[in-house]
């Protein structure tokens, strides 16, 4: 789904069938992917550090650092799993879109019946 040697860039389709991942005039549809990433980042290593804080398992200074460096590097590394997870979850919903079960892929709005 990345282009090789990057962390970041998707490539527009699957090298290997095809299949096209950023379409033309649909730039929100990852949007959907920061939501995810947005909320698991809170809920799998904020809440938790939170948590040890409130706790009194880690101190202020451990507690702020882990949140301060969490904040940033966590969604970073979440960052790939999250745009597959989005695109998995919408044609988990919408399977008949994809060109295997003769949809067009994401056509467009009027498309999400
Ligand atoms: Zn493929």
């Amino acid at each position: 789904m990345f282009k090789p040697g990057t962390l970041f860039r998707l490539n527009r389709s699957c090298p290997s069938c095809g299949f096209v991942f950023e379409r033309d005039h649909d730039e929100g549809f990852f949007l959907g992917s920061m939501s995810l990433n947005y909320g698991v980042t809170l809920v799998l290593f904020l809440l938790p550090v939170l948590l040890l804080w409130y706790y009194k398992v880690i101190g202020d200074t451990l507690a702020v650092v882990l949140a301060g460096v969490g904040a940033v590097g966590f969604p970073a590394l979440f960052y790939r799993s999250s745009r597959s997870w989005w695109l998995m979850n919408y044609y988990f919903f919408f399977p008949h879109h994809l060109p295997a079960n003769g949809g067009t892929g994401r056509a467009g709005q009027d498309d999400n019946t």
